[in-house]
C-alpha cells in the first residue's frame, strides 16, 4: 500500500513498483510506503 506525498490518499500499486502511478485524485506522482517510521519517497524520473 502506498500513499500519495501530497494528499494523503491510499493509492493501489498494482505491482511491486510505483512507475507509472498516479494518484486518482491529486495526479501527483510521488508516494510513499504507508509504514510508521519509512517514509521514502518514490519519485519517477
Ligand atoms: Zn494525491
Amino acid at each position: 500500500m502506498y500513499k500519495c506525498s501530497r494528499c494523503k490518499e491510499p493509492v493501489r500499486s498494482s505491482g511491486m513498483n510505483t512507475v507509472g502511478m498516479q494518484c486518482e485524485k491529486c495526479g501527483s506522482k510521488v508516494f510513499y510506503k504507508e509504514r510508521p517510521n519509512v517514509r521514502k519517497s518514490v519519485q519517477s524520473r
